[in-house]
């Protein structure tokens, strides 16, 4: 797969990758691909490998590659207006018709959106939003964060804390003290095996308020998670577990952030997981399907009760001083515009419940009673394998075995894309939400083809 050519040796000299081991990279020791171009669910690479993409890039490509409709969009508005900025009330019109779009589908209650230009700048706002809302509400105290274990909200200060991985915090000096995380709501990896699911519904919701307790609830802002946890594992909640923690979070005057940065413009075959899950956001964090990726934008959904008293803030304090140059670019924004008009007109959201739901299931008529898979969950176009040393004692595989990656490289060989979380022995899938069903059927043979080559 290594392309000994100039190129190759620039990218090992001068490109600093994101999530990469730098040294083994440097060295030439890690894997190296160059991606060229991509077309509908494949990316084609510089050696001509054609590759099903089995998790949407980043699980953000959702409508697929190579759409037309939103490359012509980007040149269009790049040809007209590339750049204004967004400060002082300054638009576009590719900036406040996609607003408009946003708002006209986000869930009851929302005032306002705030676009920023990826998942992490949106919860970095998310946070400064909740602590001034507080300062101006007179409850200067009230300014931590609690988040979960496992769950990912981003790589900068703030969200690196937010983020329940190691790997985000190790040498890092993270998380910041501001920060506090709580369980995961992950039943498979339930502390006690007898526990039913509500039961461990009840164990997470006595955790979070106890150390709400413990903290004070007067020092607790806010309460950050995803709908389905995802790069901590592709964890669907258990039954009832939203609206049981809505009831503690009300209970304790604590905003919930709901980060749909996955999960936001259809991937769960709903348009937003809160809808799905029945969850009362006040604010609302989306980025990757707000374009599907063709260009970085990031939404932060203001729901009305927030709106309200930052109005009154900026009303006793003047301007707002929270702004990034790139705030809802314009060439962001026509992408964002052309990428929702694709998912309606092609109903990419229904798909991702249909095909999604497809794919799950054949995902456990392959592989559901192989020895060392412990679970394969999902929810919409999300689906993951996780792999166990033991079902019975569901005990797992040691960390330097790397059982998830040696699988995930066994099915890039067959011309499949999955990845291997970051924490745990899980293949996760998260194709593009324009998936079909023979698609489906690739990703699933490799995966259980690649099960049985590493695992037997
Ligand atoms: N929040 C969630 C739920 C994510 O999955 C991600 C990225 O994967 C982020 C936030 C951070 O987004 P970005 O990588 O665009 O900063």
């Amino acid at each position: 797969m290594l392309t000994n050519d100039e190129l190759a040796k620039w990218d090992r000299e001068s490109f600093f990758h994101p999530s990469t081991n730098l040294g083994q990279f440097a060295r030439g020791e890690g894997a190296q691909r160059i991606v060229k171009g991509a077309e509908g669910v494949h990316i084609i690479d510089r050696d001509g490998n054609r590759l099903l993409d089995g998790f949407a890039g980043l699980y953000c490509v959702n409508v697929g590659y190579g759409r037309t409709e939103i490359a012509d969009a980007i040149a269009a508005q790049a040809r007209e207006l590339a750049y204004y900025h967004a400060y002082a009330g300054h638009g576009s019109e590719a900036a406040i018709t996609l607003a408009k779009m946003v708002m006209d589908r986000a869930p009851d209650g929302m005032a306002r959106v705030y676009f920023g230009l990826g998942g992490s700048d949106a919860n970095e706002t998310n946070i400064k939003l909740v602590w001034y809302y507080n300062n101006i509400r007179g409850l200067p105290q009230k300014k931590k964060i609690i988040s979960r274990w496992r769950g990912y909200h981003g790589s900068g200060l703030m969200t690196g804390s937010l983020t329940g991985l190691e790997l985000f915090h190790k040498k890092f000096d993270l998380p910041l003290a501001q920060v506090i995380h709580t369980e995961a709501p992950y039943y498979f990896r339930r502390p006690d095996p007898s526990q039913s699911e509500s039961s461990f519904v009840g164990y997470c919701v006595d955790k979070l308020e106890a150390l709400i307790k413990a903290e004070g609830p007067d020092t607790i802002a806010a309460f950050i998670g995803e709908p389905v946890l995802g790069t901590g594992g592709i964890v669907p909640p258990p039954q009832g577990y939203w609206p049981a923690i809505q009831a503690v979070l009300d209970k304790y005057d604590i905003l919930l952030i709901a980060d749909e940065v996955v999960t936001g413009f259809g991937r769960l075959g709903s348009l937003f997981g809160s809808d799905h899950y029945g969850m009362k956001p006040d604010i609302i964090t989306c980025a990757k399907g707000l374009t599907s990726a063709y260009a970085p934008l990031s939404g932060s959904i203001v729901g009305q009760r927030v709106w309200d008293v930052l109005m009154q803030g900026t009303d006793e304090n003047g301007v707002f001083g929270h702004g990034w140059t790139y705030s809802a670019h314009p060439i962001g924004a026509a992408a964002g515009i052309a990428n929702l008009k694709l998912i309606d007109e092609l109903g990419l959201v229904r798909n991702a419940g249909e095909t999604g739901a497809y794919l799950n299931a054949q995902m456990r008529a392959a592989l559901g009673d192989h020895p060392h898979v412990g679970e394969i969950r999902g929810e919409g176009m999300l689906c993951a394998v996780e792999l166990v040393r033991d079902r019975d004692s569901r005990t797992f595989f040691d960390a330097s075995e790397g059982v998830g990656a040696r699988i995930v490289a066994a099915m890039l060989k067959r011309g499949v894309i999955a990845r291997a979380m970051p924490q745990g022995d899980i293949l996760g899938f998260a194709p593009p939400l324009c998936l079909t069903r023979a698609e489906a059927d690739t990703i699933v043979a490799a995966a259980a083809e690649s099960v049985r080559e590493v695992l037997g």
